[in-house]
């Protein structure tokens, strides 16, 4: 043993990674009186969910829609109709409130682990064989620890594509935007899914020219068309271009006559667009390096991604794995579910009962939510249905706040009795989504949301409208038959 090694402590579960995934998996074990460590190469636990995903992106996000919607909501107030903002503004003086918001997830996540009794080691952690772990701690001393079992919660990276190299100035990835020293004039993405949508309208609101390439036929596909397309209208109203159905083929440095850094992509096509900031959001792949998976014969798939069974469970026996790790849908909140179903059957505890009812939410601006079946879901597993409408213009708090382009779809049976799936696109839809989920849990039907009485003026008035829409459809239905 080296003289800096210390004996190998032994736990019940041992979670590589403290993000999202991670840390719903330590909870899950230690309520159950379990004895756990969690290691992450960090500091404090909050995993890149904290401290360069969802986190920081939200609170730039925050500056916008404030900026945004006191231009949106200006009718009286012509004085802030104009934006406060100038090319070249610190990106830094928009995110005043992040280094608090960092510091305060990271403080009331490693409470909760504490008073849960779980250990938290800060260091890289490797496996050299199954069920132990080496430690190369941050002080330079090794540790070793064993568990018989071990949730992997390692997270992802940008993915890195040939030609598109990132040099943090003018070529950024999701981990470097948000250290952008000034708000750039124009900004091209090239990508069309969550995070490239995000930050496109998020520095859009900002005043930002933008332009977004991307192979596919529209942005944000998995989602409803009708919702989608109201996302297209409204970033090309703002002044947005969308350039869809082309591949970029590479993207290079190009200072301007005047030698401000700026970049130049080429389209296969044969187009190409200038701009002073070029956002690659091409796509994520597993954080697996250093991890020692040879040494328990475990390999990524094809995609770069750790294949799981429906209990998480890897090919290695003993071995979860949750979380962007696994690939799609790289989202916090299911991250966070994996972690708590991974560490249940680890420990050999029942799998929660119930439907598995987990809603979309993407923070763009106009915010973009759902859950359940969509339309086009229903027609392809021949489901007939009856789709009611709800525009925020028609509620009292959509005219108030000046939302007037929002809309919330209610999907039921054609009966109009059983909610199957609700979409919203609007301002505070990731909020609002959640009462079509409920209702969905507990099989309370479309009447619900007309015997009920709401608070006024609410967006939750838009789930009466669609109901009162749809209620409506079946009795002109039922005339008609
Ligand atoms: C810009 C952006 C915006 C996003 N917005 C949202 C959103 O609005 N809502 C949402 O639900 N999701 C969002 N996400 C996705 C969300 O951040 C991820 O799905 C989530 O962080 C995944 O959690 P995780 O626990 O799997 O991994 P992570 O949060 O990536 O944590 C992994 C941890 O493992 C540690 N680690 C890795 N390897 C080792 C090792 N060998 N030894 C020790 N420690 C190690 C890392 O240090 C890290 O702390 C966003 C992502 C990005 C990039």
């Amino acid at each position: 043993m080296s003289p800096q090694a210390l004996p190998a402590r032994v736990f019940d579960l041992l979670v590589v990674g403290g993000g999202p995934a991670g840390q719903k998996a330590a909870i899950q074990a230690a309520k159950e009186g379990r004895h756990v460590l969690v290691v992450d190469r960090e500091a404090a636990p909050g995993g890149e969910c904290v401290r360069r995903g969802t986190i920081p992106s939200k609170t730039l996000r925050e500056t916008a829609l404030h900026l945004s919607g006191l231009r949106q909501r200006a009718a009286g107030l012509h004085c802030l109709a104009r934006s406060p903002i100038d090319a070249g503004t610190k990106l830094a003086n928009l995110m005043a409130r992040l280094d608090a918001v960092v510091l305060g997830h990271e403080h009331f996540l490693g409470a909760q682990l504490s008073r849960n009794g779980i250990e938290f080691l800060r260091g890289n952690a490797r496996f050299e064989g199954p069920g132990r772990i080496v430690v190369d701690r941050a002080d330079g001393r090794v540790e070793r620890v064993a568990a018989a079992q071990v949730v992997l919660a390692t997270g992802s990276r940008p993915r890195q594509v040939p030609g598109f190299q990132v040099d943090g100035h003018a070529i950024v990835d999701s981990d470097s935007i948000l250290t952008l020293e000034h708000l750039p004039n124009s900004l091209l993405v090239l990508g069309g899914g969550v995070i490239a949508c995000e930050f496109a309208t998020v520095f859009q609101a900002l005043d930002v020219a933008v332009t977004i390439v991307d192979r596919a036929e529209r942005p944000l596909a998995f989602l409803d068309r009708e919702i989608g397309e109201r996302f297209t209208r409204s970033f090309q109203a703002a002044g947005g271009t969308l350039v869809p159905a082309v591949e970029p083929v590479g993207v290079e440095l190009s200072p301007t006559a005047d030698g401000r850094p700026a970049v130049r992509c080429e389209l296969k096509d044969g187009r190409e667009f200038r701009a002073d900031v070029c956002l690659l959001a091409l796509g994520r792949r597993a954080a697996l390096e250093h991890l020692g998976l040879e040494t328990i014969d475990l390999a990524p798939n094809g995609r770069g991604f750790l294949e799981v069974d429906e209990f998480f469970r890897t090919k290695a026996p003993g071995v979860y794995a949750v979380g962007d790790v696994i690939g799609p849908p790289s989202l916090a909140t299911s991250a966070m579910e994996q972690g708590r179903r991974a560490a249940l059957h680890a420990l050999g505890l029942p799998q929660p009962g119930g439907r598995d009812l987990v809603p979309i939410g993407v923070y763009t601006i106009p915010e973009l939510a759902s859950v359940g079946l969509c339309e086009a879901e229903a027609k392809e597993r021949g489901i007939a249905v009856r789709v009611g409408r709800a525009r925020f213009h028609e509620l009292a708090r959509g005219q108030i706040n000046g939302a007037l382009d929002g809309l919330l779809k209610m999907v039921t049976d054609v009966e109009g009795r059983t909610l199957l799936g609700v979409q919203v696109v609007g301002e505070n839809a990731a909020e609002i989504v959640h009462l079509g989920q409920i209702a969905m849990l507990g099989n309370l039907g479309v009447h619900a949301f007309v015997d009920h009485v709401f608070n006024f003026p609410t967006y939750a008035e838009a789930y009466r409208v669609a109901a009162l829409d749809v209620l409506g459809q079946c009795h002109r239905a039922r005339t008609a038959a």
